[in-house]
C-alpha cells in the first residue's frame, strides 16, 4: 500500500482546499463509518472545506442516524464537483459509486481506501488491503500516519464499521489485530452496548412483522451447490409498502436466513425502487459466492457478495443456481 503518497496527498493540501469523501451506493456501516470517522480526523487536522456524500437517495438509514460526523454529509447533488482531493471508502470499483464516479476524474487527486480483493485500483493512490477485516482498518492506519489521535467521535464511527464487517467479531476476518484495534477504539470511552443496540438490535415493529412474512416464504434446496444446500427468500416493494417500511430494514434479513443449518449458501433477493433486485449472497465456506456475484455482474468477498439482478425472482435465482457448481471450493457431498 502506498501510505507515503496518501499521507502526502493530505499534507500537501492548501488551507482552502475542498476535500470530498465518498463511499459506495446503499452504504453500510463500514462505508459510512470509515468515511465519517476519517472525515472527523481530517477536521481535527484543520481541513475546513470538507464534505462527505454517497450516491443514490441521500437518506441515511435509521441505524446510522446516531453516528458522529453526520454533519459532514451533503446530498450527492450538492457535493463539490471538482474538489482538490477525493477520498473513496469501501468501494471495489467505480461502478459502486453511481453518479459520483465522475468526481474522481474531476478531482485533483483521488485516494482509495478499501479491502476488496477485486478492487480495480481506480484511484491515483490506492490503499487496498484484502486482508483487512474492514475499510475502517485502513482508515485507522492512515489517520495514525497523519498523527491524528483517536477521539470518541472518530472511534465510534470506526467501531461501527469494524463491527459491521466482522459480524460483531464473529467472522473469519476477526484476527488478533482486529481485537487490538477494537481495544484502542474502546479506550476512548465509547459505549459498545449502546452502539450495538442502536446499529444492530433496533428495528420498527413493522419490520419485525415484515421479517416474519419474508422468512415464512424462504425455500430450502438441499441438493443445490453440489449438495451443500441453498436457502433463499425475496422481498418486494409491495412487502415494504404493506408494512410501511424503508428498504434499509431488509439489510438485516440475510443474517436470519444464513442461520439455516441445512444450507451452506444463503441468498436474499430484494426488489429496489427501480424494479431491479439487490441480491445478497453468503457462504459458510463451501462456495466462493464472490465468483457467483462476479459472473452475474456484481462482486464482493469470498463469503459475502452481491449483485444487481433483472427479470423475475425465479430468473434471478435460476441464474444463481447455474453459477453455484462453478464456485465450489470443497468437494461435493454427492
Ligand atoms: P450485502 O449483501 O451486505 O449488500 O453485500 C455484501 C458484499 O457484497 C458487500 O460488501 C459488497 O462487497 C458486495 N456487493 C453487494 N452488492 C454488490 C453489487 O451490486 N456490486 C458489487 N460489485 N458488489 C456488491
Ligand atoms: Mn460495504
Ligand atoms: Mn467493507
Amino acid at each position: 500500500a502506498d501510505w507515503t503518497a496518501a499521507v502526502a496527498a493530505v499534507r500537501q493540501l492548501p488551507a482552502d482546499a475542498r476535500v470530498l469523501l465518498i463511499c459506495h451506493v446503499n452504504p453500510d456501516g463500514d462505508a459510512l463509518g470509515s468515511m465519517l470517522g476519517f472525515g472527523l480526523g481530517l477536521r481535527r487536522l484543520g481541513v475546513r472545506r470538507l464534505q462527505a456524500t454517497f450516491p443514490g437517495p441521500p437518506e441515511v438509514p435509521e441505524p446510522f442516524r446516531g453516528l458522529p460526523g453526520l454533519d459532514l454529509l451533503v446530498p450527492a447533488t450538492e457535493a463539490y464537483p471538482d474538489p482538490e482531493l477525493v477520498v473513496c471508502f469501501d468501494a471495489a470499483s467505480e461502478s459502486r459509486l453511481g453518479e459520483l464516479a465522475d468526481r474522481l476524474t474531476g478531482a485533483g487527486a483521488a485516494v482509495v481506501l478499501d479491502h476488496h480483493a477485486s478492487n480495480t485500483g481506480f484511484g491515483d493512490v490506492n490503499l487496498v488491503d484484502p486482508r483487512a477485516a474492514a475499510t475502517s482498518v485502513v482508515a485507522e492506519e492512515l489517520l495514525a500516519r497523519l498523527d491524528v489521535p483517536l477521539d470518541a467521535g472518530i472511534a465510534e464511527c470506526l467501531y461501527v464499521a469494524l463491527t459491521t464487517d466482522t459480524g460483531s467479531f464473529r467472522f473469519e476476518a476477526t484476527t488478533p489485530a482486529v481485537h487490538q484495534m477494537a481495544a484502542r477504539l474502546l479506550a476512548t470511552g465509547i459505549r459498545p452496548g449502546d452502539i450495538s443496540r442502536r446499529v444492530f438490535d433496533t428495528r420498527p415493529f413493522g419490520a419485525v412483522r415484515l421479517f416474519g412474512e419474508v422468512l415464512g416464504r424462504a425455500r430450502l434446496e438441499p441438493a443445490a451447490a453440489g449438495g451443500h444446500g441453498l436457502v433463499w427468500t425475496y422481498a418486494t416493494q409491495d412487502d415494504l409498502a404493506r408494512h410501511d417500511q424503508r428498504p434499509y430494514v431488509l439489510e438485516a434479513l440475510i443474517d436470519s436466513v444464513r442461520c439455516t443449518a441445512e444450507a451452506d449458501v444463503s441468498c436474499v433477493v430484494k426488489q429496489t425502487t427501480t424494479g431491479e433486485w439487490a441480491v445478497s449472497l453468503r457462504s459458510k465456506g463451501a462456495v466462493d459466492v464472490s465468483r457467483v456475484a462476479v459472473a452475474l455482474g456484481g462482486g464482493g468477498h469470498r463469503f459475502a457478495a452481491g449483485f444487481t439482478g433483472r427479470g423475475t425472482v425465479d430468473e434471478v435465482v435460476d441464474g444463481i443456481r447455474a453459477e453455484l457448481p462453478g464456485a465450489l471450493l470443497k468437494p461435493t457431498n454427492a
